[in-house]
């Protein structure tokens, strides 16, 4: 699996930190176990937050403090110097499930997973977080060809590619890839011919959710 598209640095930070929600996490574990240019980032990031801890006694993470974060893994993490994608999809197989995911799943296989319809074309498969979790942690599978309408995210959105693949103006996203979008982004992916995309979601809080989801069924529903 070779991936193009990658964690943004603010979240490779926050992950480090551990102060990404639980949602958030799941997916970026799931990328970072399948992508050794991110996780070499997050240990960078370890790392540095490390190093500054033991320089500081403050908590609070100053924009000077952070400025100084984003230049070191500047230096040594550069993300945007990876080799390109070869041209035939390779999805995440059953086996090769990352493991965060593999756990929310009980075991099942991305064949396995119980769907449920939210448009033609269109199903979803909830995962259990902790009870006290704020973000929502989805499955989405798109079927192949499917375009969905263009939308804007109510908050930020991470969305991990576990099969199949789609093109939007940032380019194509392939299985390993990571579209870490914040709430200004508008896109409007279409599904490749290949075969259906499924994704590893997760969003912000519920309400957001909603929202997006309403855009999206806009045109079947009239809602
Ligand atoms: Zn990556």
């Amino acid at each position: 699996m070779t991936i193009r598209h990658h964690l943004d640095e603010a979240t490779i930070l926050a992950y480090a930190a551990g102060t990404l929600n639980e949602a958030f996490s799941v997916v970026v574990a799931a990328h970072v176990s399948v992508c050794p240019s991110c996780r070499a980032a997050v240990r960078q990031a370890e790392a540095v937050g490390g190093n500054l801890l033991e320089q500081t006694d403050a908590v609070a993470v100053s924009a000077d403090t952070r400025a100084r974060m984003m230049a070191q893994l500047d230096v040594v993490a550069p993300l945007n110097t990876l080799e390109r994608s070869r041209s035939i999809t390779s999805p995440i197989t059953s086996r090769e499930l990352p493991r965060p995911l593999a756990r929310l799943l009980g075991g099942s296989s991305l064949d396995e997973i119980r769907w449920r319809a939210l448009a033609p074309g269109i199903a979803v498969h909830d995962l259990p977080l902790s009870p006290q979790a704020r973000g929502h942690l989805k499955l989405l599978r798109i079927g192949a060809g499917k375009a969905m309408p263009e939308h804007g995210h109510g908050g930020e959105e991470i969305t991990l590619i576990l099969k199949g693949a789609y093109r939007d103006k940032f380019g194509e996203f392939r299985a390993g890839d990571v579209a870490d979008l914040d709430e200004s982004i508008e896109h409007s992916p279409v599904v490749t011919e290949d075969g259906p995309c499924i994704c590893l979601i997760a969003t912000e809080a519920p309400t957001r959710m909603k929202g997006l989801f309403a855009r999206m069924l806009q045109p079947w529903f009239g809602i």
